[in-house]
């Protein structure tokens, strides 16, 4: 490997290859520092013909490429091998803002530019990029292309694929392709693009993209409201799509013992008196009206039974405030104690039917758990978490939930991707015509399997 280090070096500069295991820590673990990957190094090209170079170089010497960006990615996908021989190739020197053109909206970025940065400068010119994640002040525009990042925006704008006019890709063999078109209509030939967003680095190098941008609202107002069952929630969702239109951005579900979490660990507060659930409800746009069609939409649901207790945040402070409580779950959650996560997606109108069976299935096996429910259910996408307090059966709980999902038509990786966590699972309960196709893909676009091999699909694809 020495040779092979030496190349990368002379390609990138020897301070860009990171051989030392303390220099590579933080590159080799998994945001959730559950996996811990023992690669060759790490080499952090600074342009796209750099990471060309390095491709063909690790192709030279059949070293597999772990592509990352800002591993803040929640299925391990970023993170190389235990068993070592891999190399990271770091996006994170990759990281200019070519262009912006607000008249195109439009914005052609590197891969290794951070999420916030890019957010930042796009606003400056009253455009936003609607990707709204948690992560976003780590994750990086490669990282959020090849998982197809959701988050609290996707109500409104879409996943990230929505947002991707084009890309500009290293194959597994180094070939550049560049796809870097700034059209919104583009029908001469198939879209090969697609199949590197939320492609998990398995199939190529992502090294930068064209995104589309959206005229940045000027005015939004949130509300908080409680709400007897999910069942309400959804009508909710209805009325809220009828009363509040397309302005609606967020719409998020929230579960009593998810906020009970955040009042126990954390020490906040509720602004409003309990249901069986919580939502919170977003709505942006320049136009005037918003204010009002909120405060009507919460008379109705009130009048209706549909809400409990409800308040429309009167000031940036509240609106704060609201917003921590629902950030604050995943941290309340950990210090609660173990637990194991789902991020699932189910049609919405199936949403209460689901909760009952899951709930039920999981309780026959693990009888002391309990339930930290939260998640988009504008998107259908629930961040379904067993509480273990104490309980082992990590496995027959994972398969048990993820079993329902299946009735129920959903899906098992909502938005994390499946990377390492999820494989197994995914091996399990995809569909094997759907998992044919997807080696089918692999084998046309990385025969050899240099691309991040062992995440999405397994070592030997076949
Ligand atoms: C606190 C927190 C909140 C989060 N909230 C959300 C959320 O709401 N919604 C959501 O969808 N995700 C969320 N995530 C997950 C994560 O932030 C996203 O998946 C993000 O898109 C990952 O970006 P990254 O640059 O960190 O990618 P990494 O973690 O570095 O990589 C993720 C995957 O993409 C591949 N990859 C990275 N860069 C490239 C590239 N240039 N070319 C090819 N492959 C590449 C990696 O190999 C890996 O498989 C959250 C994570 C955290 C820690």
């Amino acid at each position: 490997m020495r040779a092979l280090i030496e190349e990368l070096g002379e390609i990138c500069g020897s301070a860009q290859v990171l051989t030392k295991p303390s220099e590579m820590e933080t590159y080799a673990t998994d945001w959730k520092r559950s996996v811990k990957g023992n690669p060759v190094c790490v080499v952090r090209p600074a342009s796209t013909q750099e990471v060309a170079l390095v491709v063909r170089a690790c192709r030279r010497y059949q070293v597999a490429i772990v592509p990352q960006g800002g591993n803040t990615g929640l299925a391990a996908g970023a993170t190389p091998s235990p068993k070592g021989g891999d190399v990271v190739v770091s996006l994170v020197r990759l990281n200019q803002i070519r262009s912006i053109d607000p008249l195109a909206m439009t914005v052609e970025v590197e891969a290794g530019a951070i999420l916030q940065t890019v957010k930042e400068k796009v606003e400056t010119y009253g455009r936003l990029l609607p990707v709204g994640i948690a992560a976003e002040g780590s994750a990086t525009i490669g990282g959020i292309v090849s998982t197809n990042a959701g988050g609290i925006s996707v109500l409104r704008y879409g996943m990230t694929r929505a947002l991707v006019l084009g890309l500009e890709v290293v194959l597994a063999d180094g070939t550049i392709v560049d796809g870097l078109r700034h059209l919104r209509k583009d029908n001469s030939g198939y879209d090969w693009k697609q199949l590197f967003i939320g492609a998990e680095g398995t199939l190529g190098i992502v090294t930068a993209a064209v995104l589309r941008l959206v005229p940045r609202p000027r005015g939004s107002v949130t509300a908080f409201l409680s709400v007897p069952d999910v069942d309400a929630a959804a009508r909710l969702f209805s009325l809220s799509q009828e009363l509040v239109g397309d302005a609606l951005s967020t719409f998020e579900l929230i579960s009593q013992t998810s906020v009970a979490l955040v009042e126990k660990h954390v020490g906040l507060r509720s602004p409003i008196a309990a249901g069986g659930w919580y939502l919170l409800v977003e709505a942006a746009s320049s136009l005037s009206g918003l204010e009002q069609a909120m405060e009507t939409m919460l008379g109705k649901a009130l009048e209706d039974g549909l809400a409990v207790d409800g308040v429309v945040a009167a000031s940036g402070q509240q609106v704060q405030s609201i917003w921590s409580l629902r950030e604050h779950i995943t941290e309340a959650e950990a210090r609660h104690g173990e637990s194991l996560k789902h991020d699932i997606s189910i049609p919405i109108g199936r949403m209460s039917d689901f909760l009952v069976e899951a709930g039920e299935a999981v309780t026959a096996i693990c009888p002391q758990a309990d339930f930290n429910i939260f998640g988009h259910l504008g998107d259908g996408n629930l961040h379904y978490n067993v509480l273990l307090n104490g309980g082992q059966e990590h496995e027959a709980v994972n398969r048990a939930v993820h079993d329902v999902v299946v009735l129920y038509r959903g899906s098992i990786s909502a938005e994390h991707g499946i990377g390492q966590y999820r494989l197994k699972e995914w091996l399990r309960t995809k569909p094997e015509t759907e998992q044919k196709l997807a080696r089918a893909i692999k084998q046309v676009l990385d025969r050899d399997c240099m691309m991040n091999p062992g995440k999405l699909l397994p070592l030997n694809p076949g």
